[in-house]
């Protein structure tokens, strides 16, 4: 004959230990802090001990007037504005400041536009020269305040050499931006 293996039962221990705890309380619960005490001597003993570290004095936060942080996405969006202004501003000021180089990077990257070739600024001087320091089409002088422009856009495959390039005063490189040089001339009624 088999024998047959008697499970245990864990509803009869989980009920002698409920019985047990309700019978001595008091006991079980020094019992849980002798543990728990036991516990924590030995993790002592494998942690090292805790050194305070020293925490970096925090910077007032610049709040620009601006409640903070009651407001915070207002606060964030007067914060990047202002970023925002003051790097324009110093942008501005050295395009101010260093009118030569800022001529150069134009070309410069005009010629990469193009691939093609550029002119020198000493072009540029000759042609002012040439100009009598007018502009083309209005006959402004333009000695102080020329704008390079040329004659057939760099968009209508115009090449980007001195022979293709005019000085004209703001206004009229504005007006003429990229047309063909005909149509702009008739349009101003020079051909017709
Ligand atoms: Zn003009």
């Amino acid at each position: 004959m088999e024998k047959i293996k008697k499970k245990k039962c864990r509803g009869n221990r989980t009920a002698q230990r409920r019985r047990y705890k309700e019978r001595y309380p008091e006991k079980v619960h020094s019992q849980r802090r002798a543990r728990r005490k036991r516990h924590r001597e030995r993790l002592a003993v494998l942690r090292p001990p805790k050194v305070e570290k020293l925490k970096p004095e925090k910077k007032p936060r610049a709040t620009l007037g601006i409640p903070y942080p009651s407001d915070t996405k207002e606060y964030a969006m007067a914060y990047y504005q202002l970023v925002k202004d003051r790097r324009r501003q110093q942008v501005n000021e050295w395009r101010k400041t260093n009118p030569e180089r800022m001529r150069a990077l134009r070309n410069k990257r005009r010629g990469r536009e193009t691939g093609g070739r550029n002119f020198t600024y000493q072009d540029v001087l000759d042609i002012l020269r040439q100009q009598k320091s007018m502009c083309v089409y209005c006959r402004e002088n333009i000695k102080n305040d020329y704008q390079i422009d040329h004659i057939m856009p760099l968009s209508r495959n115009g090449e980007n050499s001195k022979n293709n390039i005019q000085l004209l005063c703001p206004s009229c490189n504005a007006r003429k931006s990229n047309k063909h040089p005909v149509d702009f001339a008739m349009s101003i009624g020079l051909l017709v």
